[in-house]
């Protein structure tokens, strides 16, 4: 179907707003070699994992734990962050972004849809002190609630991805606004908050889209500049990472990526970015 489904990415450019930033990363195909985890979720069964949340250590990580996810070098702290997006006028729609303009050598790593929970993931976020965004569909992620609710604690972002994960160009005001605006109200009774960004679903939307984000209390619409495969990442333009790259990932388990765990994807994707030199910061601290 589309980008984040089995195949490459059929496009219809003609439901594009007219109003897009350069978006070169949308022609990524995010997920080319997976079966769509909303085409599995009837498969897979929720795994609640019950445990009570140790409380965010603050500091830096333990020395040396690095090591045990597969990394050579510690994670370099992020530079002081410094906030890009401006208040958004009224009547005007949300901005779209596939990259946040900075110099500082930073990547900011979000992952889509939700239909894996591994608990080792919540291991490896909180060991790292990872920084994350999270954009949840209702339709992946709802039975998983619980799970996302331990990232959350450890300081990951919720955003939203539409309540079921449909193609949003050509679909008109009303539905979209549905989709959004119903999946803001469904994460802010879960997670207490609304989110303040809307990544559309196979990174394709219209100007309806942009219209119903913004009435639905969006700050942003995040698309991407490069996006984690199983091995490598793959790149909008270029061959490598630019500053204030937004990547791509997914939470996806060893039946997508090929016996690949998430936390195995992650900590390739990791490497990948301290090769080029970049660390990882919170997108949100940005935008
Ligand atoms: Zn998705």
């Amino acid at each position: 179907m589309t980008r984040h489904g089995a195949g490459g990415g059929v496009r219809r450019p003609g439901a594009r707003a007219a109003i897009v930033c350069a978006l070169a990363a949308a022609l990524l195909t995010g997920c080319a070699q997976s079966v769509d985890p909303i085409e599995r979720m009837g498969r897979k069964a929720a795994q609640k994992v019950r445990r009570p949340d140790p409380p965010p250590a603050a500091g830096a990580p333990a020395p040396d734990v690095h090591r045990r996810w597969g990394l050579a070098a510690p994670l370099a702290p992020a530079p002081r962050p410094h906030r890009v997006l401006a208040a958004r006028a009224p009547g005007t729609v949300p901005p779209v972004i596939d990259h946040v303009p900075t110099r500082d050598k930073v990547v900011f790593l979000t992952f889509d849809d939700g239909a894996e929970r591994d608990p080792r993931f919540v291991d490896m976020v909180r060991e790292l002190r990872l920084p994350i965004s999270m954009f949840l569909a209702d339709s992946a992620a709802a039975t998983g609630y619980d799970h996302f609710g331990q990232l959350r604690r450890l300081g990951a972002q919720v955003e939203n991805h539409s309540l079921t994960h449909p193609f949003l160009p050509g679909r008109g005001y009303v539905d979209q606004h549905a989709e959004i605006c119903g999946q803001q109200t469904r994460l802010k009774s879960r997670f207490g908050a609304a989110p303040r960004l809307f990544r559309p679903p196979y990174g394709d939307y219209d100007a309806d889209t942009l219209r119903a984000a913004g009435d639905c209390g969006i700050d942003a619409i995040v698309l991407w500049r490069a996006s984690m495969q199983i091995n490598d990442l793959r790149y909008a333009d270029g061959d490598r990472l630019r500053p204030g790259d937004i990547i791509l990932a997914h939470f996806r388990g060893p039946a997508e990526l090929k016996g690949t765990t998430l936390t195995e994807m992650t900590s390739r994707m990791l490497r990948r970015v301290q090769e080029q030199g970049f660390t990882v910061a919170r997108l949100e601290d940005y935008v």
